[in-house]
């Protein structure tokens, strides 16, 4: 299916609601029902039809269907937040005495919900460095059900070869998740690679203006019914019709601002790079990240979020650098239109820092909607003043 296609009509139907080029909000918490037959329908399969807002709701529906789409994927849900997607998807797929393989230094709170929750039920993970196909096999129990990827990661972007996980995966009958946030369907594609469950966090490139969070599911018919009608409706953490509504105006403009977002961090990334303070560049598709024949193979493109590790001697001079700053931001979070800093230093004790220790000196930056130049002008500066 063609991407324009899907971003500007697929889900609306626009003579329904006064040929309105923007789809309507449907702010309502119920709807009416016509006859008793109807009502034991709606009460006995609530995926049918609309009943309740906790379940489906019209103007969200919009959302599910050009997100299935761009994924490729038979169906999906929307949450509001990514966490709250992350945690519906493992949930719906362990029970007591499970045991989940999950790659190293997952998203925090994929990692929260391994660590703190899921061990008073009874579920254990095991961690991994998920770039040899070898730990997975070796990693995988008799009791394993579930396998979690993060492809690339959001820090050092590390990759899993995904069609070989999921191959493995499949043999052993082993049920998939992937947190694909950092690519998005357009630049990566985890269910066509043979993954059961692609997941991203909305609040990034998806909503693309810092203003919404949401998260997203997809997967087969049968597996996202099946979240549907426990985790989803249980937990009532499904988005709100106006919050999706923010997200299908995200989704209008998000292969333009993917494009733009691109050329400006190749720009950023060409200055940084011969910069003398700057000692190394970590990004998925720069010529010296380890994993660059990988990415190259199995995703479409790499935009705006990089790491680089910068030359200094003492935290306070990391410290100086991110707090000189005169327009690029120091914030958590990414995809939105602003730029912005974050150093991984943040929490250590100065007398800790360690120099030789580059992930002490490491900082990642994320590229939004600014001129290329206004960028490196700010970069520049702080540099002069490191
Ligand atoms: C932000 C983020 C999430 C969580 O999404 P929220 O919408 O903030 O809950 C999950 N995974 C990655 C990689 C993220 O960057």
């Amino acid at each position: 299916m063609d991407i324009s296609y899907i971003i500007n009509e697929l889900g609306e139907d626009r003579e329904h609601y006064f040929n309105a080029i923007a789809p309507p909000i449907i702010q309502t918490s119920n709807f009416r029902v016509n006859t008793v037959e109807e009502l034991k329908k709606l009460a006995e399969d609530e995926y049918t039809g609309y009943y309740y807002s906790r379940g489906l709701n019209p103007t969200i529906d919009i959302l599910r269907k050009k997100l299935a789409a761009l994924d490729g994927a038979e169906d999906c849900l929307v949450f509001n937040s990514g966490a709250s997607a992350i945690f519906a998807s493992v949930l719906a797929n362990v029970k007591s005495g499970d045991h989940i393989v999950s790659v190293d230094k997952p998203y925090t709170w994929a990692q929260r919900t391994f660590d703190v929750i899921l061990p008073r039920f009874g579920v254990t993970t095991t961690y991994i460095d998920g770039k040899n196909i070898e730990n997975f096999e070796r990693a995988i129990l008799p009791n394993t059900t579930l396998i979690y990827l993060e492809s690339p990661n959001s820090w050092d972007f590390q990759l899993q070869d995904i069609r070989a996980v999921a191959e493995v995966a499949k043999s052993e009958g082993i049920t998939t998740i992937i947190d694909n946030s950092y690519c998005t369907p357009l630049y990566q594609r985890p269910i066509e690679m043979g993954i059961d469950i692609a997941m991203q966090t909305a609040t990034k490139y998806i909503g693309g203006h810092s203003d919404t969070l949401g998260g997203i599911l997809t997967g087969t018919k049968p597996m996202i019914k099946k979240i549907f009608e426990s985790e989803y409706l249980n937990t009532g953490t499904g988005i709100q019709p106006f919050n999706a509504w923010m997200l299908i105006r995200g989704l209008r403009t998000l292969p333009a601002r993917l494009d733009r977002i691109t050329q400006t961090t190749a720009k950023v990334l060409a200055w940084l790079e011969k910069h003398p303070k700057v000692e190394q560049i970590i990004f998925p598709f720069h010529k010296s990240f380890p994993q660059y024949e990988l990415a190259s193979r199995q995703m479409k493109g790499a935009c705006g979020l990089f790491s680089f590790y910068i030359k200094a001697e003492t935290k306070a001079q990391i410290v100086r650098f991110c707090e000189s700053m005169k327009h690029i931001m120091m914030a958590v979070s990414w995809g939105g239109h602003e730029s912005l800093i974050l150093p991984k230093c943040a929490t250590i004790e100065p007398n800790s820092f360690d120099p030789s220790n580059e992930e002490h000196r490491m900082l990642r930056m994320y590229i939004g909607l600014e001129e290329p130049d206004y960028l490196i002008k700010d970069l520049d500066q702080a540099f002069n003043l490191l």
